[in-house]
């Protein structure tokens, strides 16, 4: 078959730190001529995958990705943003913060150990402030 044209269709996504091009879906097609003198079509569509491993279009990247060096791009099920500083993560880098049956909400690691912090020094002084908890005065006096 003698080739006549080729065509190819491809897509980018900027990533927002670096405005690298991150190559998206891709679409090829080649028209040749057959031995019987007839145009022959061959139409390719090449998908690619994001870091999260789902085979659909970037939504988002990973903001704490990004700190890494890694590619970080989400697909729209698993990009989540930070319920405190806003920043959008990827599955890996969210931390669920809420009981199951409630709207899921994530947060960042950063946020989640300011969390954890807030809720241990709030236990600390339930403990403290409980009236189980017996202040003695030093017997000696
Ligand atoms: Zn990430
Ligand atoms: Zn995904
Ligand atoms: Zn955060």
């Amino acid at each position: 078959m003698k080739p006549i044209r080729f065509e190819r269709h491809r897509n980018f996504v900027q990533r927002p730190w670096d405005e690298r091009l991150q190559e998206g879906e891709q679409r090829e097609t080649a028209h040749a001529i057959t031995d019987q003198g007839a145009v022959h079509s061959e139409h390719a569509t090449i998908l690619t995958s994001c870091s999260c491993g789902h085979v659909a279009p970037v939504a988002g990247f990973c903001a704490e990705c990004s700190l890494a060096g890694a590619d970080g791009s989400a697909c729209a099920s698993c990009v989540a943003s930070c319920a405190r500083c806003r920043k959008l993560l990827c599955p890996r880098h969210s931390i669920r913060a809420t009981a199951p049956g409630q709207t899921p909400c994530f947060l960042c690691g950063s946020c989640a150990a300011g969390a954890r912090r807030g809720r241990l020094t709030r236990s600390v002084l339930r403990i403290l402030l409980s009236p189980f908890v017996e202040f003695k005065p030093d017997a000696r006096r």
